[in-house]
């Protein structure tokens, strides 16, 4: 039976790589005008590649390898038709840096912590479950921990719409490449020690979304990262924790229609256009958002001000409702992408602003994070941040239970403050807003109030109590000192 599916795809392939073009290779006619636009765009979600030795899997005719090879140390490109790797060796094979094999991924192997970043380009797609897990387990093996690997495919929209093709492609949802891909183990064998993926970034390719309307094409950046510690509450990584705990697509939206349209945090839209205001945005600037949720505070820069947002969140179901948000909107200043804020990585000088709210608290090494951020803004570049804070220790129990369940790490504002400087900035500005806070949670209880029958015919009155409770619980929080609010305004000079 295997040998049987191994034996159409090597028809299949045999059968596209006559000619050994990109059209061919590509299954597509417009190929070349594609390629000109997406090559840049998948290039440069990569992490650096100076000094690193790359594997290429699935390397077709060497389109990638051609540029991979010029930034990398070492590149061993690999593919299973003759044809194809016959024109790959013609176009690059000179290169002293670049090994180019003919071999099936199925069945390759290389010793353990071999190389330094594995990419492929719809590759994992001809793959079925059972190869595509197998091959995942050995490429954890072939990366060094801390390794990255990048992959690209056509996915379908919703899982179970297999619209089967003229070929053998094994179409999978982009949620469900996620949970194959973190779901891999692999144990290094002398220190005993399990590794798997952690999700660095999966967005749309936006090449596709322009050009062809098409939302399909979806690529991931992973990191191989120990699994033993980064567990939490019972998930094997944040993002599931994340997505099945506090922000749930029901729980998103029950947040959202206390907090107002758009918003996942404290004060919604009056709190945004009182921060954002601060900023003095121009057209054209641009502007990244940490934790961006479902998009209101994007979806406002962008059409107040004419700034280009990119909002990135590491929960899928947020960034699923901003992109249906920005569809309906139909609003090209505003990207999103699922990212780990302590992950993803940006040239630097990149951003005029750094904005986030209420998201931080989910992050631990806060001078790590901040130090990123100084580098990916400009010179003169601006950030803005409010976040969860709070008093000093010692804490009721209540909110140290409080804060264990929620996983969050807070520090008091000037504690956050130093942070700050600590990365670089100049004319910090650490503000404690609790008042405004308990203000904004009193506003936003008489609002549910108001609208109770409302909410419950929408959720249930389970939701609305978890709502009305957890916004009293917060009340008490700050009123017993524990629970702080903070805003923060720093510049890179
Ligand atoms: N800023 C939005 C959402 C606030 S909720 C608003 O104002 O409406 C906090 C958000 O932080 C959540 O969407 C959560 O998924 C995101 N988040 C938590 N940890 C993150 C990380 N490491 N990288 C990116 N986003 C993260």
């Amino acid at each position: 039976m295997e040998k049987a599916v191994r034996n159409t795809m090597t028809e299949f392939w045999k059968d596209h790589s006559k000619q050994a073009t990109v059209e061919e290779m590509m299954l597509d006619s417009h190929a070349r005008e594609l390629t000109k636009e997406e090559l840049p765009e998948i290039l440069a979600l990569l992490p650096s590649l100076s000094g690193q030795r790359v594997l290429e899997l699935g390397a077709g005719i060497g389109r990638y390898t051609s540029h991979l090879l010029t930034t990398a140390d070492h590149v061993t490109a690999v593919d299973f038709m003759e044809s194809f790797v016959e024109k790959n060796k013609e176009v690059n094979g000179h290169h002293s840096n670049t090994v180019i094999m003919q071999a099936d991924v199925t069945k390759l192997d290389f010793p353990q912590n071999r190389f330094d970043v594995i990419f492929s380009n719809w590759l994992l797609m001809y793959l079925c479950d059972e190869e595509l897990k197998s091959l995942t387990e050995r490429m954890l093996g072939w990366l060094r921990p801390g390794g990255f690997l990048f992959f690209r495919e056509s996915c379908n929209h919703q899982s179970g719409d297999c619209k089967r093709d003229f070929n053998p492609t094994h179409y999978r949802t982009q949620a469900e490449y996620s949970h194959l891909m973190t779901s891999a183990n692999w144990e290094e064998s002398e220190a005993s020690e399990t590794f798997g993926f952690d999700i660095v970034l999966t967005k749309k390719i936006q090449t596709y979304v322009k050009m062809k309307n098409n939302q399909n094409q979806i690529c991931w950046l992973l990191q191989k990262v120990p699994r033993s510690s980064a567990t939490q509450g019972g998930f094997t990584t944040f993002q599931q924790f994340l997505d099945n705990q506090q922000y749930t697509r029901r729980g998103i939206l029950r947040y959202e229609k206390i907090f107002g349209s758009g918003y996942v945090s404290t004060g919604g839209p009056s709190t945004t256009e009182e921060f954002v205001d601060l900023l003095n945005l121009k057209p054209g600037q641009k502007v990244l958002d940490i934790g961006c949720g479902i998009g209101g505070g994007d979806f406002y820069m962008a059409k107040t001000f004419g700034v280009e947002v990119l909002g990135l969140d590491l929960s899928e179901n947020m960034v699923d409702i901003a992109i249906e948000r920005a569809d309906a909107e139909k609003m090209p200043l505003v990207h999103f992408e699922v990212a780990d804020a302590t992950k993803r990585s940006f040239p630097e000088g990149t951003f005029d602003v750094i904005y986030s709210r209420d998201t931080i608290l989910h992050i631990d090494d806060k001078l790590a994070l901040f130090k990123r951020f100084y580098s990916w803004l400009k010179p003169g570049g601006r950030l803005l941040i409010s976040d969860y804070c709070c008093g000093e220790k010692p804490w009721t129990t209540a909110f140290q239970t409080y804060v264990q369940q929620r996983g969050y790490i807070l520090y008091t504002p000037p504690q956050y403050g130093k942070f700050i400087e600590q990365a670089g900035f100049s004319s910090v500005r650490a503000d404690d807003r609790t008042a405004q806070f308990i203000q904004v949670i009193k506003a936003e209880l008489q609002k549910a109030e108001a609208m109770k029958d409302d909410f419950i015919k929408e959720f249930s009155e389970e939701d609305y109590l978890a709502i009305v409770n957890g916004w009293s619980e917060k009340l008490q929080r700050c009123n017993t000192g524990d629970q702080r609010w903070g805003l923060f305004y720093a510049t890179r000079d």
